[in-house]
C-alpha cells in the first residue's frame, strides 16, 4: 500500500503539528528518499534548501519523532539519520561505527514470525520493529 504525503499531513495534523510548506516538502523528501537522510542532507535537499534553514528542519524532526512519525537511527547527534515510521514498510538497518554510515539489510527479516507469536501471546496489535546492526563497514575495515 503506497503512503502519501497527504496522508502523512493527516496524521501531523491529528497529533497537532501545523500544514506548513516546509513540513510539507520534508515529509515529502523522506517519503521519496530510499534510504535515510542526515539533518544536512535534508537541509540541502532540493525541495527543503530554498524553504527553510538547518534549525527550522531540525525541530520539524524533533517534532515528527517525538510523535512517533519520524524514526531517528544511528550512533549519536552528528551522524544521525532520519526515517519516516511507516507500518508495513520497514527496514532493518546496518550502521557502521566508524564513518556512521547506513544501508538497509538486504536478507529477509525473520522477525516476523516471532513478531506474530508476540502478537499472538499479549494481545497487542499494529506491532512493529525495526532493527539495527552495528559494526565495521568494508570501506573502514
Ligand atoms: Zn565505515
Ligand atoms: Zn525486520
Amino acid at each position: 500500500m503506497e503512503i502519501t504525503v497527504n496522508e502523512l499531513i493527516d496524521r501531523c495534523r491529528t497529533v497537532g503539528l501545523r500544514r506548513t510548506k516546509a513540513l510539507e516538502q520534508l515529509l515529502s523528501t523522506l517519503l521519496e528518499s530510499p534510504r535515510p537522510m542526515t539533518l544536512a542532507e535534508l537541509a540541502e535537499s532540493p525541495l527543503l534548501a530554498d524553504q527553510c534553514d538547518k534549525a527550522t528542519v531540525f525541530r520539524l524532526l524533533q517534532r515528527l519523532e517525538n510523535h512517533g512519525i519520524v524514526r531517528r537511527l544511528g550512533l549519536h547527534e552528528r551522524a544521525a539519520y532520519f526515517t519516516l515510521l511507516l507500518h508495513g514498510r520497514h527496514h532493518d538497518y546496518l550502521i557502521c561505527t566508524r564513518c556512521g554510515s547506513i544501508e538497509p539489510v538486504k536478507a529477509a527479516c525473520p522477525v516476523h514470525a516471532l513478531e506474530e507469536e508476540i502478537r499472538k501471546t499479549t494481545g497487542y496489535r499494529d506491532l512493529y520493529h525495526e532493527l539495527e546492526f552495528f559494526g565495521t563497514c568494508p570501506t573502514c575495515a
